[in-house]
């Protein structure tokens, strides 16, 4: 199987994030976190660990919006500018968008609250580097699947299910997913299947008014978890994608024979849209023990994961989203791609 994978991500290490209560904390989404899935799939003659090649900006515009662009790629050279005392290793603001009618403002720190949507977001000098490269992975993966209808796996950092066409959030930037399935539509319906611990707002607003692409994800009830205004189970689509999405949200120390009932339940609805291929957000941070979920998902039933999603029999691209167990991140993802395969 082709992996992608960029350097880059090194890149993009804040110091810290901000946790509720106004805690700073180091920065979960670190690059350790790649690594350690590198080093898993390095040891395994079955991968092929490949640096993508760049494909350009043109196919990141089909998805997200130039002035959003632009400013991940000014906003920390801006920041540098702005006469202040005190430090500015990062870019984050502290008030932000609730309501979004207004145009974008023109102050730096008012356009940084209009395209983030929490602390966890913290532009820093080499954030949008890091953010191209990880896109370029997912859309490498995906024209590669897209020309050999082999599968493939973007192994992505920064993640990228959190982000929608405007902004980002949730350690995500750009939304690597919805770029492989935008890069897919040529081959006709794509279905895309969310299975982070955490509901895939982004990909969800992408998608909402497209019947094109089948979003659905599996996740933890958002009015206990993040991102907390998304992934509700009325949540259907609109317009032309009417009943083109579908969440479900499932209860915190949800185990495994719920977990596995309800993918059977996402699965019987991608065979009912017969996609012509797929795309995975595969986050692992529904694993037990996980930093920053409630789920008690074993090891052995991400795999059953992996064996049923393969039972589809489509040309698909995996994408990497979250996972804060570091230490078993690797391990984690090697036995979704094992049973995948
Ligand atoms: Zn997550």
């Amino acid at each position: 199987m082709n992996v992608y994978h960029s350097r880059l991500h090194h890149l993009h290490h804040p110091a810290f994030e901000v946790f509720d209560g106004g805690v700073r904390v180091p920065y979960y989404e670190t690059p350790s976190r790649a690594e350690t899935v590198r080093e898993a799939l390095a040891g395994d003659a079955r991968f092929d660990i490949l640096p993508p090649e760049d494909l350009g900006i043109l196919p990141i515009l089909a998805i997200h919006d130039p002035g959003y662009i632009e400013f991940l790629q000014t906003s920390y050279a801006r920041w540098q500018d702005v006469p202040t005392d005190y430090p500015k290793e990062a870019l984050l603001p502290a008030t932000f968008a609730l309501r979004r009618d207004a145009p974008r403002p023109r102050s730096l720190l008012g356009a940084a609250g209009y395209h983030l949507m929490d602390l966890s977001v913290p532009i820093t000098s080499g954030s949008w580097q890091a953010v191209y490269g990880s896109a370029q992975c997912a859309l490498n993966a995906a024209q590669h699947t897209l020309a050999t209808r082999q599968n493939t796996f973007a192994l992505c950092r920064p993640p990228g299910h959190h982000a929608g066409g405007d902004y980002g959030g949730g350690y995500c930037f750009l939304n690597n997913a919805a770029l492989a399935a935008q890069a897919l539509t040529p081959l006709g319906q794509i279905a895309l299947l969310d299975v982070d611990y955490h509901a895939g707002n982004g990909t969800q607003d992408i998608f909402y008014a497209r019947a094109d692409v089948f979003t659905q994800s599996i996740h933890a009830d958002p009015n206990e978890e993040y991102p907390y205004y998304c992934g509700y189970e009325h949540e259907t689509g609109i317009e032309a994608g009417a009943g083109y999405h579908q969440n479900y949200p499932l209860p915190p120390y949800t185990t495994d024979e719920d977990y596995l009932n309800t993918l059977a339940h996402a699965l019987r609805r991608i065979r009912e849209v017969q996609p012509a291929a797929l795309v995975i957000s595969l986050g692992v941070d529904t694993l037990g023990g996980d930093a920053l979920g409630t789920f008690r998902i074993s090891r052995a039933a991400l795999a059953q994961v992996g064996a049923q999603l393969a039972t589809l029999n489509l040309p698909t691209v995996i994408v990497l989203e979250g996972g804060y167990k570091t230490a078993d991140l690797g391990d984690n993802v090697l036995a979704f791609l094992d049973s995948f395969a």
